[in-house]
């Protein structure tokens, strides 16, 4: 074994030296807007030209008639609850595995979350539950498009209408993203967007509610006045997101070329390694309409039993030491919430699953040249055929 060959975590030299990419990352076009807000004096301005801007370029972008910026997608996600009248005591379904803000805002507004399962071949809400876990309570739906995948948004749409639902569609992960036809977050009643700073387009934090039902759009606005604004974008994060949403297109299409290309060299190495082991969540989409998927974060699904013996854990952790940013996906719901706080259709054995086998590659590198991604590959690669020393050296 040369040197050149030891895993990083076994001390070898790192395929990654630098690390991963940063995010955000240099962008001359943000600097000349942070330049413009130094000249005008809006990095001080609660009201100014910025924030209309970028209202009207969310608009046009998204083709929906009303966006509403405000502090945070989490705030975004709480405020949408608020403009489709989920009330105390009303029931709010959504998947089993989601993000954990999603839940707790239902719970901050006094409704019930009501868990489903996620679908086994797409690792999304599975649209097939839907119908038993309406109840006489039901009021809403929250959807999300997690790990680069999607739901089919028009069966979704079609037991919503049919049963006098309303449906929320979180973008937040997929901004940008053009399904079956059109922008992620504009199916549903009402979208939103998170601009934090992990996020595709980020000012750090902020987030958007996005609707062309003007009753909502409406009860959205209530809600974020106290006199004045609550939970205001400011008119300097308004300024950096222009530049960014110029792009948006251009880089989520950069981005879906290196996930195709990492796509087809992962299935040919895990064959190599005698069965999937690392399987982009995306691959169990693919069978409904997609345009353009957007990548947040890729999932992966990371399967031990046909794997060299690693934990998730531990084949996360070399990755890491690889400089390749892989983490462990969030947790399941219902794992993680006491059962008093929610109702749930059936055991959530998919979900259940995804608490165990989902790991999150950081979307920065998908920018990156071929041989960055070529380097994912390889760290994988090199893992692998270090399995048992890694496994020896970790202790498990
Ligand atoms: C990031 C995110 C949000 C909102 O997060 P904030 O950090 O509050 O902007 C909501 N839903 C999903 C799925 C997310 O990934």
């Amino acid at each position: 074994m040369s040197a050149s060959d030891l895993p990083a975590i076994l001390g070898g030299i790192p395929l990654r030296l630098a690390g991963p990419p940063a995010w955000p990352d240099d962008w001359p076009e943000v600097t000349a807007a942070l330049d413009a807000c130094l000249r005008d004096g809006s990095w001080g301005k609660y009201h100014g030209p910025n924030c209309a801007a970028l209202v009207d370029q969310l608009n046009s972008f998204h083709g929906t008639a009303e966006t509403i910026l405000c502090a945070s997608g989490t705030v975004a996600v709480e405020l949408a609850l608020r403009g489709v009248r989920v009330e105390p005591g009303d029931e709010v379904i959504l998947a089993a595995y989601d993000f954990k803000a999603n839940f707790q805002n239902v719970l901050t507004i006094g409704a019930t979350p009501v868990l489903v399962d996620i679908d086994p071949q797409t690792w999304q809400l599975d649209v097939r539950q839907l119908e038993a876990a309406v109840s006489g309570k039901t009021k809403a739906i929250i959807v999300s498009h997690l790990h680069g995948g999607w739901v089919p948004m028009q069966p979704v749409m079609e037991i919503a209408d049919r049963l006098g639902l309303l449906v929320i569609e979180d973008a937040c992960q997929a901004t940008g993203a053009i399904l079956d036809g059109r922008r992620a977050g504009t199916a549903g009643h009402v979208g939103v967007l998170s601009f934090g700073g992990s996020k595709l387009l980020t000012s750090g934090r902020g987030g958007a509610v996005m609707t062309s039902v003007p009753e909502v759009a409406q009860r959205v606005r209530l809600f974020t006045q106290r006199g004045n604004e609550a939970y205001p974008l400011s008119e300097m994060q308004a300024a950096v997101l222009r530049p960014q949403l110029d792009r948006l297109d251009e880089r989520n299409i950069v981005r879906w070329e290196n996930v195709r290309q990492l796509m087809s060299e992962l299935s040919r190495r895990s064959s190599s390694a005698g069965g999937s082991v690392l399987r982009p969540i995306i691959e169990g989409c693919l069978t409904t309409d997609v345009d353009r998927p957007a990548f947040f974060k890729l999932g992966l699904q990371y399967d031990i039993v046909n794997s060299v013996g690693l934990s998730r854990e531990t084949f996360a952790a070399a990755m890491r030491a690889e400089g390749i940013a892989i983490d462990l996906g969030f947790r399941s719901l219902h794992r993680i919430h006491s059962r008093r706080r929610f109702r749930a259709v059936g055991d959530l054995p998919n979900a259940d699953h995804c608490d165990n086998h989902v790991l999150v590659l950081h979307h920065p590198v998908l920018l990156n040249d071929p041989d960055s991604l070529r380097q994912i590959s390889d760290a994988v690669d090199r893992v692998y055929h270090h399995a048992e020393a890694i496994n020896k050296a970790s202790g498990t």
